[in-house]
């Protein structure tokens, strides 16, 4: 589509999303009109700020399909069964998310993608790319599912070489002619199922990353589900398909060799200058998963031409954000760690595994997960655990299964002090030398906004604790 003036198009969502949407629309002379389930201060806020450009909004109504809508964009959390969707599918009208917009109206032209999704370490491996590209002179962002919209980022005044961008799997539901220049996918276990309704669903959508590729199809070997979606995928004549391991590398690989991270010419040439890239202890934290996180950031830079050199410059620059494997302190010789972020059992399996000796706080919503695995692999590390929050149950039954000498502390509390009565229960369990490792493997909406106020909820304790 090149030319809107006077297309009806329906904008599906405020928020992050719907507003630069809804503008961007607008501006271009379409006829917008916002529809938006929810009626409460914010979107009347948003919503005041698009009626006064001309737009229409319709709070309290996501479901009715405006009459003569010739195209939808959504935000990307929206369920592709709601009945707003049926309606335009009955009627032949395309859907297209933020992204996919953001792509036609001028993806290619603003900069090239350096695309990253998985179900876990996207953020902290597109910031760490952003790092990367920064270190080598480019001037680039972080942008996408990190908060920061894509429509923003290509329409805006700032000029770019290349973007890192951030995709969910909504995203890429949603966005079916978005081409990267490269693009990874880090690893795929299940989640967010209920939304895509299978995991084969999930994969397929989550492979989307990768077609059309110019340059580099990134994959895990260690995952080889992401390296089937490289083989389904259909990408441009040359692009090649590049793995990262924790291990010794193969032909096309990235990995690890005697505490050095390696390039693919470790394997394909065996010129060592070319082939260092970085120590691990320039990636911080150097727990595994992190390590693949950052190999997996330098395969996409490598693949866009940047030097070693500002790989490991940009590694050692980066600082994680928080509540990801955050040391708080030391109290009495025990480690207490904060990933209030591992919201899924795929995360908290990959914290458990960086540390031996573990008091483990864990628990809220589940989400449908179940614990059985994750449990079964991290009992030889477990001194004890904590339990807390709605779903605790199903973490306490997976724990009596395969770890029924651990001692467990089952907390029925969700006031405010809750948090400071388990990591006082997590004390008295560890001794010297124990890592206390708030890791819950559950969403935190039980008995917080959200895992930023249940990280610092465990800072915090972990503070009067040391007072
Ligand atoms: P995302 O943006 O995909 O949610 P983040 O970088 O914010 O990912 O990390 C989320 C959580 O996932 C972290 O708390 C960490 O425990 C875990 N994590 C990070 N990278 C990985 C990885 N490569 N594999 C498994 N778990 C990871």
């Amino acid at each position: 589509v090149t030319d809107w003036q006077g297309r009806h198009v329906t904008v599906a969502g405020l928020g992050v999303s719907g507003v630069p949407a809804a503008r961007a629309l607008h501006a271009r002379g379409a006829v917008v009109t916002v529809v938006n389930d929810g009626d409460d201060a914010r979107a009347r806020e948003q919503a005041a700020e698009l009626e006064a450009l001309g737009v229409t909004v319709r709070l309290g109504d996501g479901a009715t399909l405006p009459e003569g809508t010739e195209l939808i964009v959504t935000a990307p959390g929206w369920k592709p069964d709601k009945p707003l969707f049926q309606a335009a599918r009955a009627a032949g009208v395309d859907i297209w998310g933020d992204v996919e917009l953001a792509w036609r109206l001028r993806g290619p032209d603003a900069a090239p993608w350096l695309a990253v999704t998985g179900t876990n370490g996207k953020t902290t491996t597109v910031q760490m790319l952003a790092s990367i590209l920064t270190a080598a002179g480019l001037r680039t962002a972080a942008v996408g599912n990190i908060g920061v919209s894509l429509l923003d980022a290509v329409l805006g005044d700032e000029e770019y070489d290349v973007l890192a961008v951030e995709l969910s799997s909504y995203q890429l539901h949603w966005a079916p002619s978005l081409r990267a220049h490269s693009a990874a996918v880090l690893n795929l276990a299940p989640d967010h199922l209920d939304w895509h309704g299978s995991m084969e669903a999930y994969a397929r959508d989550k492979g989307r990353i990768y077609e059309g590729n110019r340059v580099a199809c990134v994959y895990n070997v260690a995952d080889k589900l992401t390296e089937d979606l490289v083989r389904e995928a259909d990408v441009e004549e040359g692009c090649r398909a590049v793995g990262f391991t924790l291990g010794t590398p193969g032909p096309s690989q990235l990995g690890v060799v005697d505490g050095i991270l390696v390039d693919r010419a470790f394997v394909e040439n065996r010129q060592k200058n070319a082939q260092e890239l970085a120590e691990v202890s320039d990636v911080v934290p150097s727990a595994p998963h992190n390590i693949a996180n950052a190999l997996a950031a330098a395969a996409l830079a490598r693949a866009f031409g940047v030097p070693a050199t500002a790989v490991r410059d940009g590694l050692r620059n980066f600082t994680p954000d928080a509540h990801r494997i955050a040391h708080v302190a030391d109290v009495d010789g025990v480690a207490y760690i904060d990933d209030s972020k591992a919201t899924n059992t795929h995360a908290a399996e990959a914290s458990l595994a960086s540390y031996e000796s573990i008091v483990w706080i864990a628990g809220g919503l589940a989400k449908g997960a179940t614990f059985d695995e994750l449990v079964a692999r991290s009992a030889g590390r477990l001194r004890g655990a904590v339990l807390i929050g709605a779903d605790r149950a199903l973490i306490r039954e997976a724990l009596a299964r395969h770890a029924p000498e651990v001692p467990v502390v089952d907390l029925d509390r969700a006031d405010t002090g809750a948090m400071l009565a388990a990591v006082r229960e997590a004390r008295r369990l560890a001794v010297e030398g124990d890592t206390v490792l708030l890791a819950p493997a559950c969403a935190s909406m039980d008995m917080f906004a959200n895992y930023n106020q249940r990280g610092d909820a465990f800072a915090q304790a972990v503070r009067e604790l040391g007072a």
